[in-house]
């Protein structure tokens, strides 16, 4: 029986078992016995099989000489490497070690939560996450956006015997099962948060002796909350005075998680919708203590030194100007599905000579690239791993060989001998990254250092206290047009797996089932089959991320704080066919 890890980019970073070709779920700890569809049937994905160049297969070996020779050939500041968190092993980014080191671009930017990260780090001077096992203790849990059959299926045994609060614009399976539920408008977050703190404050639930401690603006971020018109802005997100009195009644006095998904930060100010729930949750005095606190999506990199990182030349994934570049090599990303403005990237990536794509799964950026390169999957190769819902370091040997890909460390092996670049052994660069961890029991790692209950002596501010919006900016929605929601579906992750391509509508638009419609934004349109789901409020159309199209519809600007693309800033409005 040999342990590894899931190497997905998902909350739950399960703890998985590989034994007699079978993956299965580890029993003990927080992964509890089950996994995901995704790694139910993770060996049924069928992989990329053979390098491809110019639309023909050729061997491995065929394949690393036609890259050195397009590196070669390559003006070095023509040379972008771009990658996302298709793996979220460390020695994905080994090759971040060659492209850097042979001056080649990089990118940065972020294409998921970074605009609630940058808010968080406003607040409290760091992205400190609440664990799952933190999340265990407390009596209330609010999911704020976040549907955790679909995005974190093992928080679900942690919710029972609990009250549980759902704010949602999406009537989920967690909803109907919730204690209290506020189908609230999309955008509304920020003002109800502001709102809830307003309340609680005039009803004198707020932690005074917490917050003079820890949060001695309290009183003038009470002011702020005060410009908000009540009426006005209730109407506008659709929540009533009576959903604001049932949520203080339950989370006054009590151990509360507020768990937030990254729904609530797809816009420009996605930073200030999380320091406003933050607020709330410091407002009633949760952080630092035990079973309190705020979950997101925490730093999995928090302690961690990497030797892979850069700070050298470095363009945003978001809005990737990929013609100023020869040579784009993508990694564990696919741009031409999952980047805002689908029609601007291809019109880009349509100018790039060398377009290189290195792998598991075929899709729209192998699909159009001159080389492919195959990659192993998770286990074939040995890397480690982090969370960002809990503090574990999982530790992903190696479970058998093949002949089918090449890893990300014998690539850049390949390419730092032939270029004359040093390079550690994978063994050392493991090592580096294992000691970053303690042993917890058994022979469990966690990471060192990282506090079991995140702020108990105060916050990361320069003051050490947590630092409350001074301003804010409401949105005033177009009643004329209908919210575009993006979030994650159960079956696909992004564009990996199993993919929809539906648009989900609430049936007061009049459309059936199968019916084909037309989405239309400021930004482009897609055409997409319905499905009528009255789960969605009528000012919602749903399409999941990784459906084709979708990314017509969304604009490349970044959000004001934490250069992350913003998927539902854009509204939309339909067009029967
Ligand atoms: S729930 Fe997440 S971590 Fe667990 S198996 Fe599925 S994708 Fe992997």
């Amino acid at each position: 029986m040999n342990k590894t890890a899931c190497p997905l980019d998902c909350y739950d970073a399960c703890e998985i078992v590989y034994e007699d070709s079978h993956i299965t779920a580890q029993k003990s700890g927080h992964t509890k016995g089950f996994l995901c569809p995704h790694l139910n049937h993770y060996e049924e994905f069928k992989q990329i099989q053979s390098p491809i160049y110019e639309g023909k297969e050729i061997s491995m070996d065929e394949a690393l000489l036609k890259l050195k020779e397009i590196i070669n050939s390559c003006e070095k500041d023509k040379l972008l490497h771009y990658k996302s968190a298709g793996n979220f092993g460390f020695m994905q980014s080994v090759i971040k070690h060659f492209f850097a080191s042979f001056g080649a671009t990089l990118t940065d930017g972020n294409l998921c939560d970074g605009a609630a990260e940058a808010g968080i780090i406003e607040g409290r001077g760091s992205n400190k996450n609440m664990p799952l096992s933190q999340i265990e203790k407390s009596e209330v849990v609010i999911l704020w956006g976040r549907n955790p059959h679909t995005t974190s299926s093992h928080l679900l045994p942690l919710l029972k015997d609990k009250k549980v609060i759902v704010i949602d614009p999406v009537k989920t399976k967690a909803a109907k099962m919730a204690d209290i539920y506020v189908q609230i408008k999309p955008r509304g977050d920020l003002e109800f948060a502001m709102l809830l703190s307003r309340f609680l404050h005039i009803e004198h639930g707020h932690d005074e002796e917490y917050l003079k401690e820890f949060a001695s603006d309290y009183e003038d971020f009470y002011e702020l909350t005060q410009t908000i018109r009540i009426k006005a802005t209730l109407d506008k997100i659709d929540v009533t005075l009576g959903d604001i009195g049932d949520i203080l009644a339950m989370v006054k006095d009590k151990k509360v998680a507020i768990v937030c998904g990254v729904g609530i930060q797809k816009y420009r100010n996605g930073d200030e919708v999380m320091r406003a729930i933050d607020a709330f949750a410091v407002n009633l005095g949760l952080f630092g203590k035990e079973g309190c606190g705020v979950a997101y999506l925490g730093n999995s990199s928090d302690r961690i030194i990497s030797p892979f990182s850069t700070t050298k030349k470095l363009v945003s994934k978001v809005d990737t100007k990929f013609s100023d570049f020869d040579t784009v090599f993508v990694q564990g990303a696919n741009p031409l599905s999952q980047m805002p403005n689908t029609q601007s990237v291809k019109n880009e990536i349509s100018k790039v000579k060398n377009l290189i794509y290195f792998g598991l799964y075929e899709n729209e950026t192998s699909k159009v690239a001159n080389l492919v390169i195959p990659a192993k999957n998770f286990l074939y190769k040995s890397d480690i791993r982090t969370s960002f819902s809990h503090n574990s370091m999982l530790e992903m040997p190696k479970q058998k060989d093949t002949d089918l890909g090449i890893s990300e460390y014998e690539l850049s092996r390949y390419l730092c001998d032939e270029f004359d670049i040093e390079i550690k052994s994978e063994s050392e660069y493991l090592k580096h990254f294992k000691n970053f961890g303690q042993i917890k029991n058994e022979s469990n790692l966690i990471v060192q250092g990282i506090e079991e209950i995140p702020y108990k002596d105060g916050f990361d501010t320069d003051t050490e206290e947590f630092l409350f919006l001074e301003e804010f900016e409401a949105f005033d929605p177009d009643n004329e047009k209908l919210f575009l929601i993006t979030p994650k579906s159960a079956k696909s992750l992004n564009s990996q797996f199993k993919r929809d391509n539906h648009v989900y509508l609430n049936a007061s638009h009049g459309f059936k089932n199968d019916d084909k419609v037309i989405v239309e934004s400021a930004i482009g349109s897609v055409e997409l089959e319905v499905k009528v789901n009255n789960n969605l409020r009528e000012d919602c159309v749903l399409i999941y991320s990784g459906t084709e199209g979708v990314n017509n519809l969304t604009t490349s600007l970044h959000s004001y704080e934490g250069k992350c693309a913003i998927y539902q800033e854009e509204m939309v409005w339909l067009k029967a066919i």
